[in-house]
């Protein structure tokens, strides 16, 4: 894969719904401009803005794309059975494709550790001022390059 500017790539599994869903806005773009209705005008632009909200990792965009295609289509379903085969075409994978990538909208935002760089991190001794890589009071050697 190509190198991204966003510090953090798009997992692959994600892709899957970008697609379904930059597909899916086209379409109901060009079908509000063909019978100028506003619902699929609607429908479209929100298609765009969550591949957008998806692409640049927004967390609001996860919560709206679970949403759409997990309880609000099932209420669908249920209101018309008939739907089921476009439900299990499109929005199943963009379901399963989303909820496979949380970690990219909910891991690696918390700091890593919470260690103080400037205490020693075995015998708690304060290392401010150092001019050699290790521990004046235990002995400790450190990687950092002093
Ligand atoms: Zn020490």
């Amino acid at each position: 894969m190509s190198s991204t500017t966003t510090e953090r790539s798009i997992p692959g599994v994600l892709w899957i719904a970008v697609v379904i869903l930059g597909v899916s806005g086209l379409i109901l773009l060009s079908l509000a401009l063909a019978r100028s209705n506003g619902r699929h005008l609607l429908a479209g632009l929100v298609c765009f803005a969550l591949v957008v909200g998806l692409c640049l990792g927004h967390r609001w965009a996860y919560v709206l794309a679970v949403f759409f295609h997990g309880p609000l289509t099932l209420i669908v379903i249920v209101l018309n059975p008939r739907g089921m085969l476009s439900v299990l075409l499109i929005n199943l994978p963009v379901l399963v494709s989303v909820l496979l990538s949380t970690s990219y909208f909910f891991g690696t935002q918390k700091p890593r550790a919470l260690v103080n760089p400037l205490v020693c991190p075995r015998c708690g001794y304060t290392l401010l001022g150092l001019t050699v890589p290790r521990c004046p009071e235990c002995g400790q050697q450190f990687d950092i390059p002093m």
